[in-house]
């Protein structure tokens, strides 16, 4: 793991980074607190660190209060060094963000032993984080198609169109849903259907610019939100979206099966607003016309 020892005193210095080099730390070491805050607030900095109070220019208190204030996550364990024994200095300490301190001349196997437990807070975060992670990847995507799921697409949707609103700007939806899907599952199988779904999604997926999303909107159906796009750029883009998917078969285990999608287009403009439900409901009106009108097509909102 790595560890930023800053320290003015050179020798000091010098023995604490042979030390830890010892104990098998990565060590990293800066001679003054500017540096040590710049490398704390660097992209991925060392997540142990000690810090010595004293020091000419920022002292180690104020490093550990400037990185409390910035950084939330994640977690960088400080350990100040200090000479000074009095009580009141280090409660100053632990309140700036401190989460030990260890006293200078200091013994070897107490440091040891604080920097295992400070290593072991951070191992735990770690965890936390990697947990949360996944509960929220979990919480917000389809599990099939690795797309957003229902709930998270119209959230976006939501967010999309207020800020069109206020941006006084476009946006545009694309249903999308794939045709024939029942047959293909009755005549395939359902493991081969969900073959077919998850990639078409990932075929859809690859067209999009990284400001646009989709979702499973329900089970063979898609949404698509495009910001800044009127109708007329949602349509180009929902017939490129057709022509991809349909282009060539897809491969599944039993055997290669010929997809087909057809497309509903609406659009919310700055003078044509419209909310979540009411862009929806065009949108399924057009997707519907599709269907009707002989399906791999797309169709636009009409006029209204
Ligand atoms: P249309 O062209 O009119 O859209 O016809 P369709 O057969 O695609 O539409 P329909 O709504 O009749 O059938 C959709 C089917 O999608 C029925 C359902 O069993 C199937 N389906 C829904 N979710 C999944 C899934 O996760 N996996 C698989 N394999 N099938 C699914
Ligand atoms: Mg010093
Ligand atoms: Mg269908
Ligand atoms: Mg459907």
């Amino acid at each position: 793991m790595r560890i930023l020892i800053a320290e003015d005193d050179p020798s000091f210095r010098r023995l604490l980074a042979e030390t830890l080099a010892i104990w098998g730390y990565d060590v990293v070491v800066a001679d003054n607190g500017y540096s040590a805050l710049q490398i704390l607030q660097s992209e991925d900095p060392p997540r142990l660190a000690m810090l010595d109070w004293m020091m000419p220019g920022m002292e180690g208190v104020e490093v550990c209060r400037k990185v409390r204030q910035k950084m939330v996550e994640p977690y960088t364990y400080m350990v100040l060094l200090t000479s000074q024994q009095r009580d009141e200095d280090l409660v100053i300490g632990m309140e700036a963000g401190a989460d030990d301190y260890i006293t200078k001349p200091f013994k070897h196997n107490e440091l040891r032993l604080r920097l295992r437990a400070g290593r072991r807070i951070i191992e735990l975060q770690n965890e936390l984080i990697e947990a949360r992670d996944t509960f929220r990847t979990k919480a917000s995507h389809d599990s099939l198609t690795g797309l957003w799921n229902h709930e998270e697409i119209l959230r976006i949707l939501a967010q999309e169109l207020s800020r069109a609103e206020r941006e006084e700007k476009s946006a545009g939806v694309i249903m999308a849903d794939i045709d024939f899907f029942k047959k293909i599952n009755d005549t395939y199988g359902h493991l081969a259907g969900d073959v077919v779904l998850r990639s078409a999604a990932g075929k859809m997926r690859s067209l999009m610019r990284t400001y646009d999303c989709i979702g499973r909107y329900g089970g063979e159906e898609f949404l698509v939100v495009l910001p800044e796009c009127n109708l007329e750029c949602a349509a180009a883009f929902a017939e490129r979206l057709r022509l991809c998917v349909s282009s060539d078969s897809i491969d599944t285990p039993e055997g290669m099966i010929p997809v087909t999608i057809s497309l509903g287009v609406a659009a919310s403009s700055k003078d044509k607003k419209k909310d979540v439900n009411s862009l929806i409901k065009t949108a399924d009106e057009a997707l519907y016309r599709a269907k009707e009108s002989g399906r791999n097509r797309v169709a636009v909102a009409l006029a209204s």
